[in-house]
């Protein structure tokens, strides 16, 4: 590590913030560690509303030029920013293994990938935005997608360039210009990307890229008079604070919160499919908003499916992320094992059974876990644990079955497990989730509206939702 920079898995990677086209220091730095083996791997400049403000100002310097940008020179530039994540893939994904310990091989397969798909997705879509024009008593009406202004874009650790370049590409492609706030403890992709950017030949103060804690930085770009839109994904307390942060201007926010989603397993389904799913939720160690992790299972058949999924789930390979034959890394940080513990602590002295797991394991690992035994009521069916933990109940009816489903505070996702088309068509209808699965999990088109309902978020992204977010609308219209 230099004064301004580190290097991570052979890559160095600056660890100044991004603002107006410089990098600029902080006074001070925060440690940022690997969750492999909590080594520091970088002394990251520690924002504050000094640079928050000059992000700021630099957004909103930089904001007529790139709006007054022709489209498919806006495009033609994400499409360069994506050549260069694609370029940089293995060095991305080493980095980002090493920051935030999710697998190295799901990184360079599956997100990597991913991320120069969102620019290209959304450079694509900006030109297929057609302007309406029709009619009203000979007079046309002309509507129009502007830019929104200045965006700020606050992001989470538990896939931190997926979920960045997801609002960073529409906000850019829209014409606005971008202040990004990563996850303080995984910092270091955003920093990347800001490389990225520069080299492709975005100007400069169109992406900037403040790091630090949100507790130090966040209000000063929340309330922000000159910020047009805010969008945050993260957890439910910071989304109230922020929330109330940007009602001083009435900023539009897009918010992608946590989830507590279900997986229905009824008595029709293909059981080893259905245990493939449940199994599944263990990916990412858990840390993953969709993931379903109240298993609801009909009754007759929970019996078996429980002797398959321990089967199944005993097998699964927990170490290092970076190894191939790895299927579950570890927890992002010696607090969130401290908090996954106590949330199984308590459930296991209100009654709960660990079929399987129950008690952390080396270092920042946490055994996968399977809780039965407990109540809807409780704290570990209601709350997010965001860990490896699923809860196990059964139901002997369709009602019962949408009843425990919908009995929390969220309404991320859902998936249903069943033979019976019939009987998808009706459980669907019922569910209240912003995404519903039939048979499969985590099959996402960028074409498709994502977000949550109640406390799992407002409003949705993705495709023209995503332009509906990042821009204002205007209909122009003309006398004949
Ligand atoms: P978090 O809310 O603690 O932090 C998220 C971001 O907000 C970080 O960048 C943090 O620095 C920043 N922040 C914290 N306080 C702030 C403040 N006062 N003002 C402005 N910014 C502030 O969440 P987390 O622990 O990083 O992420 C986990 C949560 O994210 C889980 O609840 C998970 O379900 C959710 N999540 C949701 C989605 C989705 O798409 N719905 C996707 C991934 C994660």
């Amino acid at each position: 590590m230099s004064e301004h920079r580190t290097t991570v898995a052979g890559v160095a990677v600056d660890t100044r913030h991004w603002i107006g086209g410089q990098r600029v220091a902080s006074p001070r730095t925060f440690t940022d560690a690997s969750p492999i083996d909590g080594a520091p791997i970088g002394e990251i400049s520690r924002g504050t509303a000094t640079e928050a403000r000059a992000a700021v100002a630099a957004a909103k310097a930089a904001f007529p030029g790139w709006a007054a940008t022709p489209r498919a020179e806006r495009a033609r530039l994400l499409h360069t920013i994506a050549d260069g994540v694609e370029k940089r893939t293995e060095e991305l994904a080493n980095v980002e293994t090493v920051d935030n310990g999710a697998l190295l091989r799901s990184h360079r397969r599956g997100v990597m990938p991913r991320v120069a798909h969102n620019f290209r997705f959304f450079a694509d879509w900006l030109l297929t935005l057609e302007h309406e024009d029709f009619a009203t008593r000979g007079h046309t009406n002309h509507v129009t997608w502007d830019p929104a202004g200045p965006c700020v874009l606050i992001t989470p650790w538990n896939a931190p360039l997926m979920l960045a370049t997801w609002k960073v590409a529409p906000a850019l492609a829209a014409g606005n210009t971008v202040v990004l706030k990563p996850a303080e403890w995984s910092p270091l992709t955003a920093s990347l990307l800001a490389d990225i950017a520069a080299e492709a030949g975005l100007p400069a103060g169109v992406l900037n890229v403040v790091q630090g804690y949100g507790s130090e930085v966040g209000d000063a770009l929340t309330s922000h008079p000159d910020v047009r839109r805010i969008s945050f994904t993260g957890s439910v307390p910071t989304a109230q604070h922020i929330a109330a942060s940007a009602a001083a201007n009435l900023t539009p926010l897009s918010l992608e919160l946590g989830g507590k989603s279900p997986l229905l397993v009824f008595a029709d389904a293909d059981l080893d499919l259905a245990v493939d799913l449940a199994v599944e939720q263990y990916d990412n160690a858990g840390q993953v908003c969709l993931a379903a992790t109240r298993l609801l299972v009909e009754e007759a058949v929970a019996e078996e499916f429980t002797r398959r999924f321990v089967a199944k789930a005993s097998r699964l390979r927990q170490g290092d992320p970076r190894d191939e034959s790895t299927d579950i890394g570890p927890t992002i940080h010696p607090r969130q094992v401290t908090k996954i513990d106590g949330f199984v602590r308590r459930a296991l002295a209100a009654g709960a059974r660990a079929v399987i797991g129950g008690h952390p394991g080396e270092g920042q690992y946490y055994a996968p876990t399977l809780l039965t035994d407990v109540r809807q009521d409780s704290e570990i069916v209601q709350e997010e644990v965001f860990g490896p933990v699923l809860t196990l109940q059964t139901f002997t009816s369709e009602d019962e079955a949408v009843h425990l489903a919908n009995d929390t505070r969220f309404g991320l996702a859902a998936t249903v497990a069943t033979g019976d088309p019939e009987r998808a068509e009706r459980v669907t209808a019922r569910l209240v989730a912003g995404t519903v699965w039939v048979n499969c999990f985590f099959v996402r088109d960028l074409k498709a509206p994502f977000g949550g309902s109640r406390h799992s978020g407002i409003g949705r992204e993705g495709g023209t939702w995503s332009f509906d977010f990042y821009c204002d609308l205007k209909n122009t219209v003309t006398a004949p």
